[in-house]
């Protein structure tokens, strides 16, 4: 019995306990080790003891003020670091509890900034397939994964849907990267012109797409040709970062190593890495000017937006992140990772592609290596990947319907950047122990 309305209306998961470094204690005292960080949050590990003392200290101090009276120190100190991770170009930072809060901010944020510009006609927004942005309204319309928006679909706003950059399956056996790229770029292109150019706020896109795709990286130069085509038509760039940014794939902002500047880019997980619930919107001068020039008022807000304590935890994490050099670790732990995942799986009759940046991989199964055919998705490989995993003392986070929502199964890795290098020749092992007992379960 629970009074709790869990997200299986079927099942009462296990009580964790305790955080041990890279490990989650259940109530029965079983240690799993966290090789998803969750859903990609928990990047410093469970008991991250200078993180937890910043946060009680910050408690001490003032734990909640409403932002419509007061700023706060670590507000204020958390939106500096923020732009100084980006170069200064993300120059303003807007502190809402999550990634589908970050999200409907930047939704908010992008159409307001062309009313201030005195275009108002703008009033759409482009995503990808197989997207994932959030589960409120605004943010599973803008999702592009068909069977979270099917329940749904008669209460979403209507977005348009390109192809994901999905080299795996979709890049032709003879097309370059760049032929691919300009591919991709052109049916964006078509896309804009069919919506009506003026009409357009902006394209969305994860920089390297996460929880419904299995972490594909885009193919060199992809955001460039995107880039070039929204600049063409005066439409705005907003890049998800809230899965693979903040050191996920070893920069502080995965858009980094594209060669690009976005206009908005959204961040939760890694931010207060579980410590605390908090995300951010984050932008230009540009956009910040129009608002500053325009009304001086983006129509926007929550109660707990810029909350005290959940800065102050987010600013814990990013200093240890800048102070530790963490990004370097995610670097080379990550190369250890794509090592011994290969060697452990690169052969397997079941993995058809494994793919990342930095310390995000996903390992995508298969019925079929030469074909690509997918397992039947009544199997449900993807759940029982998960439970055998979890049998193992493992915490992975697989998921069905890779290709369009029904078809496909993916296992997404986001293992902690404390992770040491025992840990990940665990992780690898532990994944190939999963595989193997739920194809025969
Ligand atoms: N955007 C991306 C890319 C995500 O991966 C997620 C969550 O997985 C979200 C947005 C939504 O974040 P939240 O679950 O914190 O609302």
């Amino acid at each position: 019995m629970s009074n709790v309305f869990h997200r299986s209306a079927t099942q009462i998961p296990v009580a964790a306990e305790t955080g041990d470094g890279c490990y989650v204690i259940d109530a029965n005292g079983k240690r799993y080790l966290d090789a998803s960080g969750g859903a990609a949050v928990s990047c410093l590990g469970h008991s991250h003891a200078q993180v937890i003392a910043a946060i009680k200290a910050q408690l001490d101090e003032l734990p909640y003020a409403h932002t419509g009276f007061f700023t706060s120190p670590p507000a204020e100190e958390l939106a500096t670091l923020l732009a100084g991770m980006s170069g200064g170009h993300l120059s303003k930072a807007y502190f809402v509890s999550g990634g589908s809060e970050a999200i409907e901010c930047a939704l908010k944020m992008a159409r307001q900034y062309f009313v201030e510009k005195g275009q108002p006609e703008r009033a759409k927004f482009i995503a990808r397939r197989q997207s994932y942005h959030g589960n409120t309204l605004g943010a599973l319309a803008l999702g592009g994964n068909a069977w979270r928006r099917a329940p749904f679909e008669p209460l979403l706003v209507d977005v348009q849907h390109v192809s994901p950059c999905y080299a795996y399956r979709d890049q032709g056996d003879n097309e370059s990267d760049d032929d691919y790229a300009a591919r991709l770029a052109a049916e964006l292109e078509q896309t804009i012109q069919a919506c009506g150019p003026e009409t357009v706020i902006a394209f969305v896109a994860e920089t390297v797409g996460g929880a419904t795709a299995g972490v594909i990286p885009p193919v060199p130069g992809y955001f460039r040709r995107i880039r070039e085509v929204c600049d063409r038509y005066g439409i705005l760039l907003i890049l998800d970062e809230v899965m693979c940014g903040m050191g996920r794939t070893g920069q502080h902002f995965a858009y980094l190593d594209e060669g690009i500047k976005p206009d908005i880019v959204t961040v939760a997980k890694g931010l207060g890495a579980g410590f605390q619930p908090i995300g951010a919107t984050l932008c230009t001068d540009t956009i910040f000017d129009a608002f500053a020039q325009g009304s001086g008022l983006f129509q926007h807000g929550h109660t707990y937006m810029g909350h005290t304590a959940a800065c102050a935890g987010a600013l814990a994490v990013q200093r240890t992140m800048c102070e530790q050099d963490l990004l370097a670790q995610v670097r080379t732990r990550g190369a250890l990772l794509e090592h011994v995942l290969l060697e452990r799986l690169g052969n397997h009759p079941h993995v058809g592609d494994i793919r990342g940046r930095g310390l995000f991989y996903g390992i995508e199964l298969v019925a079929d290596r030469t074909s690509k055919e997918t397992f039947d998705p009544a199997r449900k490989m993807h759940a029982r990947v998960k439970s055998a995993a979890l049998g193992h003392g493992l915490m992975c986070y697989p998921m069905g319907g890779t290709i369009d929502g029904k078809y496909g199964d993916h296992i997404l890795l986001a293992p902690p950047f404390i992770a040491a290098e025992a840990e990940i020749h665990s992780v690898a092992s532990l994944i190939g122990q999963a595989i193997d007992s739920a194809l025969v379960l």
